[in-house]
Parts: structure tokens; sequence; C-alpha cells
């Protein structure tokens, strides 16, 4: 899939900005994946985030796992980015929408704020982020860009620069765009 810019501005002194494309292929600082729970890998970008960053990614979950179980809801661990050309991989499990969207909605802002802090953590200047829960999760795709976005708008860092919306289908593409407008 072709990557293409389609619109930026600037928030504070962080830049948000939207590309369409395969979220492997960008090069950031810290990749968020939209893991589940086992940490184990899946389907969606979860796979091709494996695939992509290869067995250093799988090994560090599977230590994490080990040493802290598996990864709740909302919440997010940082791992080596393997061959990815990133310095780190932030996995966070978004939820699975069940129509309780407040229950579903405070998750799904933890997931981009327990990033975010990740991220500042770990010294982080760039981050992209996939279009978490709106595959498989079936969470509302305009609601959960909402969400998104007022998480980043709202987030204040001294570090992070630039936050990037990789999204996959024209759908979020039209969402975000427009949000962002
Ligand atoms: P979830 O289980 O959180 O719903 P999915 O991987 O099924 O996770 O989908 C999350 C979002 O990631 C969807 O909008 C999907 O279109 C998108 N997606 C799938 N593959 C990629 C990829 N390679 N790069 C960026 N986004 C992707």
């Amino acid at each position: 899939m072709k990557t293409e810019t389609k619109n930026t501005i600037n928030s504070n002194i962080m830049q948000i900005e939207i590309i369409k494309g395969d979220i492997t292929k960008i090069e950031v600082d810290a990749i968020v994946n939209a893991a589940n729970s086992s940490l184990l890998g899946g389907g969606g970008v979860d796979g091709a985030i494996h695939r992509a960053g290869g067995k250093q990614v799988l090994e560090a979950c599977i230590e994490i796992r080990n040493r802290q179980g598996k990864c709740k809801t909302g919440e997010a661990i940082a791992t080596t980015a393997g061959n990815l050309p990133a310095k780190f991989v932030i996995h966070t499990v978004g939820p699975i929408w069940n129509n309780n969207e407040e229950k579903c909605s405070k998750l799904l802002a933890d997931c981009y704020k327990n990033s975010l802090k990740l991220a500042e953590s770990l010294e982080v200047k760039t981050i992209s982020f996939p279009n978490i829960s709106t595959g498989v999760y079936r969470f509302p795709k305009e609601l959960a860009g909402k969400i998104a976005m007022d998480e980043v708008k709202k987030f204040h860092s001294e570090r992070l620069k630039k936050v990037i919306f990789v999204c996959f289908d024209d759908e979020n593409e039209e969402i975000y765009t427009r949000l962002l407008e």
C-alpha cells in the first residue's frame, strides 16, 4: 500500500500527522501495537508488527509476560522493535467493543494515554499509532478517532515532537483527516 502524508497540525509544540499506509514501513522512535492481552501476537496490525519485527519482539513479549503476566486492557508495555524501523514497540491492549460505550471509551483513552506516558519515559520524539480496536475488536471508528485525537491533543509533553496516526483503511483516513481539520 502506498504511504502518503495526508495532513498535519501543530498541537502545542507537538505535531500531529496522518498517514495512510502500513505502520511497519514508517520510521519513528516508537511504533504502537494494537496487541491482545496474551502479548503473543495475533492478526491484523499485531501480526504485521510481529512479522516485520521478527523473533526479538516476540521473545521480549514472552519475557514480559513470564515476569508480569498478561497485559490488561488499556495498559501498555514496551519492547525492542527488532527489525522494524524504530527503537521500541509499545504494545497496548484495546477494548473489545461491547456496546458499553462509557467503559469501552475510557479503556480506549487509557491505551492512548498510557502509550504516550510510556513513550515519554523512554524519551521518544516520534511515535506512530494504528487505529486501535477498530479492526476485529469492532470499536466504532468515528468514536475511536475522536478519543484518539482528544487524548493526543490533551497530552502535554516536553520531549515528544510528532505523533503520527497511521490509517490503514479509507474510512479511518477520512475520519482522521476530518477530525484534524
Ligand atoms: P484490533 O484488535 O485492536 O481491532 P486490528 O489489527 O484488527 O486490531 O485492527 C486495528 C486497526 O489496524 C484497523 O483499523 C486495521 O485496519 C489496522 N491495520 C491492520 N494492519 C495494519 C498495518 N499493517 N498498518 C497499520 N494499520 C493496520
